[in-house]
This record gives C-alpha cells, structure tokens and sequence, in this order.
C-alpha cells in the first residue's frame, strides 16, 4: 500500500511474463497502436499525441522539458512538494529563466496568485502536479488549464500520481501535457514514461528553433514511432519495452471497461474511507481539508509513535507503507497509497494493520474506531 509501486492485476503480470515478441512483429504493432489509441480515452484527450516510452515518470517529466523549453524560455513551475521541486531542477538543465510559486507543505497555491504572476510577467509555459506524492496534495487542474488558454502559456501537469486515479478531461480542461508512468494508478510494472501532449504543444515542439538538447528524449525521433504504430506499421528507433507494453495494452482495457467514472467514484471513496478512518484514530493529515488527494493519504504520526517502530509494526501485521518523502518533515509522517485496483478488503486490512501497529507503538485510541469509521464511509450506498 504504497503510492507506486502498486499491486498489480494478475493478467496483467502474466503479460509480462510472456515470451517476448519482435518489436516489428504485427501482433506487437497492434497492441502498440491500442495502446496508444486507449491512452487518448483515459487521459480525455481525444485529439492529443500519446507517446510510450521506456523509461520512468522522470523521464516523461524530462520528455515535456526536453522538447518544449528553449533557452531563456521563462517558465513558471507551481510547487506543492518534493516533486514539483524536481521539475525547477529539470528546466533548469534546459536553460529555462523559471520562477517557482511554491506552497506551504500541505497547501496549494491559488490560480489568483498563479494568474497575477502571469499577468505581471509574460510566460511560455507552466508546469504543476496534480498530486503532489510527499504531501498528498492535490491541485485542481481546471482553472490552471483555463489560465493557460487565456495567457497563452502551455500547461504540463505532472500527474505520475494520478492519472486513472483522479478526474482528468485533458482536452476539455486545456492542458496541454499530461505525463504518468506505469506503476502508479495505470497499474503496470515500473519501467514505462507515458504522456500525452496536445496539439498546441506539439506546434510548440515543431516550431523549435534550436535543436532539443537530449538525445534519448528527443520527439523527433520518437514522434514518427508514435505516428508509425499508431497507423500500425514497423518502425525503429529504440527497441521498446515490449512486455511492459503488452501489460500497459491488458491495463489499459481493464481501466476502460471499468469505465472512468467509476474508476474516479472509487478512488474518491477509498480516499474518503482513509480520511475518515484517520481522523477517527486522532491522526492530522500533512494536506488542508480541501486539497487532498484520492489517491493517496499522508497522515502525521501521534505524538509519541516513531517513524521507523511504526513502518516495523505495520509491515508485521501484513501491509508496506512509506515513510515520508518531504525533505523538511518526512519523519514526521507516513504515506499511505491507495490507487489502481485497491479493494474495499485492501482498505479494511490496511486500517486494521495501522491500527494493530499503534497499539504496538502504545498510542491509545477507542478500539476498532477506524475500521468502523471507514466501513461507515465505503458500505453507505
Ligand atoms: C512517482 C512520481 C514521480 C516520479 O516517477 P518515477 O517513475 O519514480 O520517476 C514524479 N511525479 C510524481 C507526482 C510522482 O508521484
């Protein structure tokens, strides 16, 4: 139960496991180009370019900053943790003049001070996350795509930690790359960089007037791969990563059928399960009541309870959750994530290891007040 890697469907771990078939062989051009056309359905974004690579969320962040940041580019990076830090670092390497609006931990940054500093300077693009994974934090992504549209900057949402997790409607909400990797929400292995870029991004990239400052990254080589399977035919670039693909392709399907809505009602609902559970143990959260995430919790530890006794007593009763990740408070908290295919039983039995691994820590609380608190939330119709 931690955020990512997540448990995984077993079809589609056995896709993984399949003998590996030739990167150019029709049956792995069709399940490319699926993939690829799927990918434009669970991200809401029926016009945009999906790009799969081998690779880590990192590399999908890299991607966006690769291609679409030019030197003294001026980019405005809104940081609501650990990882929107990390895309300030990025732009940085692509001589991008940034500027971070940063958050207090466990808070957001409103689009009225988002939309004054690009009112007062004139921005190419902008980068946020949507859940920001060492604070549980989320940020609303349609009002920032809304100022993106109206100040003409391209907006790139980090959503590593969301997407299939949290709502997304990429086109209608204007943003113009949405990235992820495999082994959150879209439930599949760690090992694959998964966005998809809208066409005004893609007018950005072509429009570019010096060369993209990285090789591997570089869409130039990889947009016509994309182009190729989705018409479903060979090409070569770099060999992919063609279990992993095979996985995204049995995931993908399973996302879809379940169908989206009830793939956010469900995340909504075990979020709320976790919260409420959390709250009836006498546990604060790191996140303000309103920007928390679905997809994850992040609740401080009681007074008195050690990170490292905690993380023990809990794995002792069954469940691996993680400790904190901000670098100013993370033995202050834990991370508990809940998102792909988690259960009303996974939901039960992580709360009732939590609460085991207290009373071992010898905090007190009303017996089983988590359990039922969060039986309460996930059996109301
Ligand atoms: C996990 C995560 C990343 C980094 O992904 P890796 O696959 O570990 O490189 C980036 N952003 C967010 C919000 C994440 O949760």
């Amino acid at each position: 139960m931690i955020p990512g890697p997540v448990e995984f469907d077993n079809d589609v771990l056995s896709a993984v496991g399949k003998q590996t078939s030739s990167h150019v062989s029709q049956e792995f051009i069709d399940i490319f180009g699926e993939s690829l056309e799927m990918m434009k359905k669970v991200w809401m974004c029926p016009d945009g370019q999906p790009f799969i690579m081998a690779g880590t969320g990192t590399l999908a962040m890299d991607m966006a900053g690769a291609n679409l940041v030019e030197k003294n580019d001026r980019v405005l990076v809104i940081s609501t943790g650990y990882f929107g830090e990390r895309y300030a670092d990025l732009f940085d390497r692509y001589g991008a003049d940034y500027r971070i609006l940063r958050a207090e931990p466990g808070r957001t940054v409103t689009p009225e001070s988002i939309e004054n500093e690009l009112r007062t300077r004139k921005y190419k693009m902008l980068s946020f996350t949507h859940v920001d994974t060492s604070t549980a934090v989320k940020v609303e992504p349609q009002p920032i795509g809304e100022l993106g549209r109206k100040y003409n900057v391209i907006t790139i949402l980090d959503g590593v930690c969301s997407v299939a997790g949290e709502e997304i409607r990429q086109q209608e909400w204007g943003i113009d790359v949405v990235i992820t990797a495999s082994q959150k929400a879209i439930g599949v292995p760690p090992g694959l960089a998964l966005l998809v870029a809208s066409e005004r991004a893609m007018e950005k990239f072509r429009n570019r007037k010096s060369r993209v400052q990285n090789y591997y990254a570089d869409w130039t080589n990889w947009l016509p791969i994309m182009q190729a399977y989705e018409n479903r035919k060979p090409a070569y670039f770099g060999t992919p990563a063609v279990n992993l693909v095979a996985a995204l392709n049995i995931s993908l399907q399973q996302i879809l059928k379940e169908g989206l809505g009830r793939r956010f009602e469900r995340h909504k609902r075990t979020g709320m399960a976790f919260r409420s559970a959390l709250k009836a143990l006498g546990l604060k959260q790191v996140p303000a009541d309103d920007c928390v995430a679905n997809t994850l919790s992040a609740p401080y530890y009681p007074t008195g309870v050690q990170a490292s006794e905690f993380l023990k007593e809990v794995n002792n009763a069954g469940v691996v959750l993680a400790g904190g990740l901000h670098p100013v408070f993370k033995d202050k908290y834990f991370r508990i994530g809940h998102m792909g295919k988690i259960t009303v039983e996974d939901t039960i039995n992580t709360v009732t290891s939590i609460e085991t691994a207290l009373k071992k820590c010898n905090y007190r609380f009303d017996d089983h007040a988590g359990i039922t608190a969060a039986e309460e939330v996930l059996t109301t119709p």
